[in-house]
């Protein structure tokens, strides 16, 4: 329930906005705003008016996001013709600004007459990160009440500033530490004389005045200052259209009179609204905050309260994931097998804090928090008592037995024992214990301490209260929790094998991996599928292979990546691998030596080489993935499509411009899809492309997966 709550303080009208958490600026809340503004405007006793935040920490996080694509969006009053209520209000409007104040809720704020705001209230107008513009005139006040690059560039990055960094400046009159109402209604009582006289009517009259719209912006240079800032977004451009839109409202703001402007903002924000780019972030921002969303898991479910946590295993993944946690603040046991190999494994997680100290991105103090949050052990007994612990050794189900037989002997009754195997079946790692309640999957990406994503994998006798802490846990070490059921590679490995698959039959019947690799960056993957391969390791994926060959004899394989791993070209750790590379240069260099071993191995298979097109590439690429993720989807393994688009895009370099690959293909169209998929089936081991049920179902159907719902 959102309302705006409208009490007397004396002659000054307080306007309290509440609609938790955040005060989102619904249809509810806007009409209740202009319902006080009337009222306020309409009593004769009253000289000024405050509006202020319910709640203790936000004003206004801005526009109400389920209204996005509803009517009630654009229904009266709407955000902009609420703006210009205010500023057209005879009686003064102070906003008191007593948190976060953010896109439309700085909008509404800049309209007011004047703003008071606590010095550590977070400003900012995020639009953009939506692919968006602040479409209320935020584009045209700010750079009016700010300097021009100020304003410009938080506009252009959409991160928020505190107030306290935005003082002194006509955007605030008043940045106090504390009691920001209390000062709102000192200040407004400069317009509630004790008795009223001509000259302090025109005093009032001439101080009611300051209105955002009437004050001129004045930039010299402001030509080379634009195209400095075009300069400076274009990298970006090509994919991402609103930045540049929003230098072109910004320069508006400078260049022409505000109406004009406004009117530039107003056509600038419906073309971006529209935009696909646009369509695609909005979905990935409501996708990020529908994941973690569990059918069985509520506000109610219990969580186990986790203080400390043991990691087994202080290789790549242990000493990534023992940083997430130290960064998090949470204390580390990590245990290896043996002293040496403990030390090394430490060894790398203080060199990797060292590096971050070196470039300034941390403080001594931190620095030394975070190393001293991590402890290293060889003894099972030192974490009996840890509240969590994950398993991160190698690879191996004989391996995974030892460890969580131990586990199950030391660790307290109700830890928590998570495994971060890709592959492995967690169900089976769970019945190595007598608590497989008590396992959970918690699947975590390389660099561990940076990559987002976390897969929380359920398995068949996890418990609800487990599952529920873990989502939480993702959230307090900044994750994106997405829960996958059970399967080989659970969500996001399992998609991977028909899309690696697919890129090494090209290599059979005629493209090369930089061209791979160029059409996929081009389409917007941060890096192609042989650079990833490189630098993860071609020797992780060859023993993945060696398994599925012994479980999935029947699947189709490419030879080309068996022989260069039997050549040793692990990738960048070995200097080689899909390309060359010199000592300590991370630059991939296309490969002689591979090119003739791809050409040799056509030349065996007796295929006469053609053109791939890029156009062939992406399709190829995305569809196996596509294809595959139609499956995961039916059979329950994610829980709704946007969950597999999150899982791409926080995990594997999906481009979020296209709102990961289940999105994308709902704009693409499933029909046209299948179509696609029919085409190759005719071609070169046609045999591997055989459609999901599911996406020839809908397709049939002409819908697409987005609206899914798997029958209960
Ligand atoms: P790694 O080889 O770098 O490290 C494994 C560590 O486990 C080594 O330090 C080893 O000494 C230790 N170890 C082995 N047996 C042990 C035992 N019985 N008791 C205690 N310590 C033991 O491997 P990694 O790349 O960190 O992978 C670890 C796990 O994480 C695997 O299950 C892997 O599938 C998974 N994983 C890896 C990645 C990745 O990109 N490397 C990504 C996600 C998940």
């Amino acid at each position: 329930m959102a309302s705006a709550d409208y009490t007397l303080h004396g002659a000054i009208a307080v306007i309290t906005l509440e609609h938790a958490p955040v005060n989102a600026l619904s249809l509810e809340l806007r009409s209740g705003i202009a319902a006080g503004l009337e009222r306020a405007a309409a009593a004769p006793e009253v000289r000024a008016i405050v509006i202020t935040g319910g709640g203790t920490t936000t004003f206004c996080g801005g526009a109400d996001v389920s209204e996005f694509g509803t009517p009630k969006m654009s229904a009266a009053p709407d955000l902009r013709s609420l703006c210009v209520l205010i500023e057209r209000s005879p009686k003064p409007v102070i906003a008191a600004l007593n948190g976060t104040a953010l896109g439309g809720g700085l909008e509404l704020a800049m309209a007011c007459h004047y703003r008071i705001a606590l010095a550590s209230a977070s400003l900012g107008l995020p639009e953009v990160k939506l692919g968006l513009l602040p479409g209320a005139g935020g584009t045209q006040r700010l750079p009016r009440l700010i300097a021009v690059d100020r304003a410009l560039s938080m506009i252009v990055s959409g991160n928020p500033v505190p107030a306290r960094d935005l003082a002194p400046s006509a955007l605030l009159d008043l940045v106090v530490e504390e009691g920001v109402l209390g000062a709102a209604l000192e200040f407004a009582a400069r317009f509630a004389p004790e008795q009223d006289s001509p000259a302090k009517d025109a005093l009032l009259a001439r101080d009611t005045l300051k209105k955002a719209r009437d004050r001129s912006v004045s930039l010299p240079n402001a030509e080379a200052f634009f195209d400095f800032a075009r300069a400076a977004i274009a990298p970006l451009a090509r994919n991402y259209p609103a930045p540049k839109k929003c230098i072109d409202a910004v320069e508006a703001a400078v260049l022409k009179p505000f109406d004009e402007g406004l009117a530039l903002e107003r056509e600038l924000f419906v073309e971006l609204l529209m935009s696909e780019e646009s369509r695609a972030l909005r979905h990935v921002f409501f996708a990020t905050r529908t994941a973690a969303k569990v059918p069985g898991i509520s506000a109610d479910t219990p969580v186990r309260k986790v203080r400390s946590v043991a990691i087994i295993g202080a290789g790549t993944m242990g000493g990534g994931i023992a940083m997430a946690f130290a960064n998090a603040g949470l204390e580390v046991t990590v245990l290896d097998a043996t002293q040496g190999a403990l030390d090394k494994g430490l060894g790398v997680v203080r060199r990797n804090y060292e590096s971050t100290l070196k470039k300034g991105r941390l403080s001594q103090a931190e620095f030394e928090r975070r190393v001293g949050a991590i402890r290293g052990s060889v003894a099972y007994e030192d974490i009996g008592s840890a509240d969590l612990v994950i398993e991160a050794v190698f690879e191996d189900l004989e391996v995974k037995r030892t460890v969580f037989e131990r586990l199950d002997a030391v660790m307290k009754p109700r830890a928590i024992l998570a495994s971060n195997t890709s592959t492995l079946d967690l169900n089976r790692i769970a019945a190595f214990t007598r608590r497989p309640e008590d396992v959970v999957g918690l699947h975590f990406f390389s660099p561990a301490n940076v990559t987002r994503l976390l897969e929380i994998v359920r398995g068949a006798r996890t418990a609800p209260d487990v599952l529920a802490t873990s989502l939480a846990l993702a959230k307090q070490i900044k994750k994106i929790g997405v829960v996958s059921g059970v399967c080989d590679g659970f969500i996001g490995n399992r998609m991977l094998n028909g899309f690696f698959q697919q890129m090494q039959l090209l290599l059979d019947v005629g493209a090369l991996p930089q061209q791979i690799d160029r059409a996929l960056e081009n389409f917007g993957f941060m890096m192609g599928p042989f650079r990833v391969s490189d630098l993860a390791g071609n020797d992780i994926g060859w023993a993945i292979r060696k398994r599925h060959y012994l479980e999935h004899p029947e699947r189709v394989y490419s030879r080309v990546p068996d022989r260069l791993c039997e050549l040793g070209r692990f990738g960048q750790k070995t200097q080689a691998g899909w390309y060359d590379y010199k000592p300590g240069d991370r630059a991939a260099i296309p490969s002689d030596l591979v090119t003739n071993m791809i050409l040799e191995e056509s030349a065996r298979l007796g295929l006469t080489r053609r053109a791939v097109s890029d156009e062939e590439i992406v399709e190829r690429a995305l569809y196996a993935l596509i294809n595959e993720g139609a499956r995961v989807l039916e059979e329950g393994i994610a829980l709704r499509a946007s969950d597999i688009d999150i899982v791409y895009i926080a995990g594997y370099g999906f481009p979020d411009f296209r709102g990961g690959p289940m999105f994308y293909a709902d704009t693409v169209g499933l029909p046209n899809i299948l179509r696609s998929m029919r085409r190759f089936a005719q071609g070169y081991r046609g045999d591997t492309w055989t459609p999901a049920p599911l996406l020839t179902k809908l397709a049939a159907e002409n819908r697409g997966f987005a609206r899914w719902e798997r029958p209960s």
